[in-house]
Formats: structure tokens, sequence, C-alpha cells
């Protein structure tokens, strides 16, 4: 299995998805300081995270790069819209109260139940978001090392709150927002089978948070960041994908 593959298994890892036990496949990528990472990273435009959300997207090769670029273009532009408009429609740009106001339950718990999972953050519909704090402690640990703000304890709150307040924002404004209309034909007959496109909502989800805090760097980042808390190797081998994505790299095979 391919690199691309393996990581493709699992998707994005902002609501994180299991931590993969590679084990001995674990793909061989060079170790880099964290502040360098964090330095490259924090260089990413859109459209290189675009690449990066499309390469987890199951629907992926259904898409030629001009149309991704159009999806990554309103995809973004959908989220800080909707971050401005929730802003002006609560009076109110703090996660937590924005998330009291929506009438939304936030909870924090330190790991998921069951264990075994590397989990950020999660919103469960209809109204509950919760945070999981084991990523926090950890990321404050690396504050220092890698030089990224994100990983501030309150900060990093923050910002794993807002991106979950976008989900629920989408929950609430189904009929109407971007990643919610936004839907492809998967087949036609007998019935016609629309779906939505995942990637959409976890760029939107970013962007949102990047416009609400008015961050200077795309949350993205934490993919890495965070996942580098937990196993450094995995988080390498994630940098080196992102590297290649980002076009900072030739692509291997
Ligand atoms: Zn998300």
């Amino acid at each position: 299995m391919g690199k691309r593959d393996m990581w493709k298994k699992f998707g994005g890892l902002f609501e994180a998805r299991n931590l993969p036990d590679l084990g001995p496949r674990l793909p061989k990528a060079p170790e880099v300081k964290l502040a360098v990472m964090t330095q490259t990273l924090a260089g990413f435009d859109d459209y290189q995270w675009g690449r990066y959300a499309f390469s987890r997207e199951p629907l992926e090769g259904r898409f030629d790069e001009r149309q991704k670029a159009r999806y990554t273009e309103e995809a973004n532009r959908c989220g800080g819209e909707w971050a401005g408009r929730v802003r002006k429609a609560y009076g109110e740009s703090t996660p937590r109260l924005l998330a009291e106001k929506m009438g939304l339950r936030v909870r924090t718990t330190e790991r998921p139940a069951g264990g075994g999972q590397v989990l950020f953050a999660q919103f469960v519909r209809p109204d509950e978001i919760t945070v999981f704090t084991d990523c926090i402690r950890r990321a404050a640990v690396l504050r220092q090392e890698s030089g990224c703000p994100l990983l501030e304890p309150g900060r990093l709150m923050e910002v794993l709150l807002a991106h979950e307040l976008f989900h629920a924002v989408e929950e609430q404004n189904a009929e109407q927002i971007y990643t919610r209309t936004e839907k492809v034909e998967l087949w036609k007959k007998p019935f016609s089978n629309r779906s939505t496109i995942a990637c959409l909502s976890e760029m939107a989800a970013m962007a949102f948070a990047r416009e609400l805090l008015g961050l200077s760097v795309s949350p993205y980042m934490l993919d890495v960041l965070l996942l580098y808390a937990y196993s450094r190797e995995q988080a390498w081998a994630l940098y080196e994908e992102l590297r290649i994505l980002g076009g900072l790299k030739e692509g291997g095979t």
C-alpha cells in the first residue's frame, strides 16, 4: 500500500479518526524540527490546504484540478462569510459564548471513551460539542518548541470550538449553506442520488475558525502539530506528504 493510500484511510485528523496502528508499515519520513514544520505550514495557502483536504475526500476522483480549485475557493469563502454572519447575528465572536447563544451544549472531557483514539473535538447532532482536553494538555508542552501561538491552551480551545461551531452552523442552516447545498450526482438511475462533498465542510470549518478568531495562519496546521504530540513519526510522515501535495517537493512513488 502506497504512503498516500495509507493516510487516505483515516481522513483528515481534526475531528480525528483513529490514529492508525501502522507499525512496521509506517512510511519512513525524514525527521524535521517542529519549529521548521510550523514555519513551513504557516506559509501554506488555501489551495495547498485544499489539495490536502481533497486527498482525504472519498469523491476526489470525480473532480479535475480546476474543479477542485474552485471548490476550494467556494468552501473558504463560505466559512469566512458565515463567521461574519454569525458574529453579526449574535453580537459575539468568543466561541464559548457563541455556543451558548446558539443553544449548543459544550462538554470537555479528557479523552474519548474507549480510548485508542486521537480525537481533538467533535460535534454530535443536533447540538453537542465535545472538546477532548488530552490534546490541549499535550499541545501546551510543545508550544515553545513549535513557536505556534495556536498551541497555547486557551487559544487552542477556542480554535477547536470554533471549528466545531461551524458544523453546528451547518446543521442549523442546512437548507442554505453552501457546504450542504453543493452536491454531486453519484448516479442517476433508477433514482437520482446526490451527495455532499465532505472535504468542503472541513475546509469551510477551518476558514470559519480563522475568520472568527482573526488567525494569521490556517488551523489546518494543527493536523500535523497535534499529531506530533502523539506520534512524531506519524507527524513527520504527514508533513512529508503535505510537502508533496503542497508542491514543495516532487512526488515520490
Ligand atoms: Zn470538522
